[in-house]
């Protein structure tokens, strides 16, 4: 058994979703389960329409479900005119979601009240109407394929926005769910990002989770290995939308692959490897816009070599600087502030402390506010939110000769602000102003993998 998960781009329209059949053909030896994400950019209008339902703009929430039910429903047409009777029963699945949605987006507008619980029943909306509509596109092109709800098997703990999967629970129900859908079927499909608690209440798993979805579901069937299929030609040497020039990587491993998703690269979800890795499972990323593509293979360390393999970046982190005097001399500090940052869920990046001093960083999409509040009752705190955070990467980097002065040789001109080699030999991060993160990283990228020669031999 093998999953195959389609991002947004490989589903966005009718050409890619028929492009997307055709490789699923192609692997229905494998038995696949197929795991997909709404259609690109719809989750970014859903979570629009949240938030128009939330200040009660009733009218402008409409306009945009109704562009939501419009684009689906033509999607559904195209797809699928000529199987009058699959089109039909894709345009009631369609409509029947969207007169849910439009019924609940009415009732949030009239109670001017938005709750986390709420707001995940709208955003998950987009992989169902995708997951739908796909499902009768597969049966119409011959493939009998039969249709699961995430939300009978991705079970997450009450974190409606986020929810941290219960991996027991997980591991025990999917292979039932799959095993039922299996009947009569050439294929499956289910919904990638939407969850739920054990008791049904609905859940998400965070933004870019179907890659997390996919991996779940491949940890609990023992797949033979997990596809993600996407809009780039497997991971590469840096965001290609961010630098010139970048390479694919034919092989890395788990560890430089979670580093890399943990620290910036959005070709994958930071937790999609930790599932993997229970059970050996290797991951490809690939191109669906290039099928016969080798994309890159995510394997155990052993079959990977030494080197440096990607620079990756986040724009947008917090660093939040701790001053106290209480900290010189005295022990239990540190447990004290970084007990703040667990009891509010917040997940810290880098870390540098000096004596009265405590720096960090912090994904910007995590709300810090409670932690400040919590940290100024007994130390000074400042936060700065113009600074981004510059990662290298690759497989015992910090054996490599002369690598820290390779890296910062290019950025003789800039200031860094804290630097972190990772404890895992994998990592060298820092933390740069903002208005200069594209040339710092164009300029590493450069210097570590486009010139020849000398530089080679950062391997
Ligand atoms: P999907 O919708 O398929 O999940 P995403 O947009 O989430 O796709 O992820 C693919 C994008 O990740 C690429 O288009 C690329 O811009 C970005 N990306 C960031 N870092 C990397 C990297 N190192 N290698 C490849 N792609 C990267
Ligand atoms: N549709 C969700 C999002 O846009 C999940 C995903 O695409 O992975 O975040
Ligand atoms: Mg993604």
């Amino acid at each position: 058994m093998i999953v195959m998960k389609f991002g947004g781009t490989s589903v966005a329209n009718c050409e890619a979703i028929t492009r997307m059949i055709g490789i699923v053909r192609g692997k229905l030896e494998d038995r696949p389960v197929v795991v997909v994400s709404a259609l690109s950019k719809v989750t970014d209008l859903l979570y629009r329409i949240a938030d128009k339902a939330a200040e009660r703009e009733k009218s402008e929430a409409d306009l945009l479900l109704a562009q939501l039910r419009d684009r689906h429903l033509k999607l559904a047409e195209e797809l699928l005119s000529s199987h009058p009777s699959i089109l039909r029963e894709a345009c009631a699945r369609v409509n029947s979601l969207c007169d849910d949605l439009d019924a609940f987006v009415a009732a949030v507008c009239s109670v001017g009240e938005l709750s986390q619980r709420s707001k995940a029943i709208i955003i998950s909306n987009g992989e169902y109407l995708s997951s739908n509509i796909i499902c009768c596109a597969m049966n119409a092109s011959g493939i009998r394929t039969n249709y699961m709800d995430a939300r009978g098997f991705i079970i997450t703990d009450a974190d409606y926005l986020k929810g941290e999967p219960d991996m027991d629970a997980i591991a025990a129900r999917v292979p039932e769910a799959v095993a039922a859908a299996y009947v009569n079927a050439d294929a499956v499909i289910t919904q990638g990002f939407v969850s739920a608690t054990a008791d049904g209440e609905p859940t998400v798993l965070g933004r870019g989770g179907s890659d997390y979805s996919a991996s779940l579901i491949g940890m609990s069937v023992d797949a033979e290995r997990i596809e993600i299929w996407t809009d780039v030609d497997g991971v590469r040497t840096a965001d290609p939308r961010r630098v010139d020039n970048t390479r694919c990587l034919d092989r890395i491993s788990f560890e430089e692959a979670a580093e890399m998703a943990h620290f910036g690269a959005k070709v994958l979800h930071p937790l999609t490897i930790e599932p993997a890795v229970r059970k050996n499972i290797p991951i490809y990323v690939l191109n669906s816009m290039n099928p016969a593509g080798q994309g890159t293979a995510i394997l155990q360390s052993s079959f990977i070599e030494d080197g440096v393999k990607s620079v990756s970046c986040k724009e947008n982190i917090y660093v939040i600087n701790i001053f106290s005097t209480k900290m010189i001399n005295t022990s239990g500090f540190l447990k004290k502030v970084f007990e703040i940052f667990s009891e509010n869920k917040v997940s810290v990046d880098l870390i540098s402390t000096s004596e009265a001093n405590i720096s960090v960083t912090v994904d910007s999409s995590q709300n810090i506010d409670r932690v400040v509040e919590r940290l100024s009752d007994f130390a000074e705190v400042y936060v700065d939110s113009d600074k981004s955070q510059v990662s290298v990467i690759g497989k015992n980097i910090i054996s490599l000769k002369g690598l820290l002065e390779q890296t910062f040789a290019p950025l003789r001109d800039c200031r860094i602000y804290m630097i972190s080699q990772g404890a895992s030999y994998v990592n060298i991060s820092f933390v740069v102003d903002r208005t200069l993160l594209d040339g710092v990283v164009r300029q590493i990228h450069k210097y570590l993998f486009e010139t020849d020669g000398e530089n080679e031999g950062r391997k």
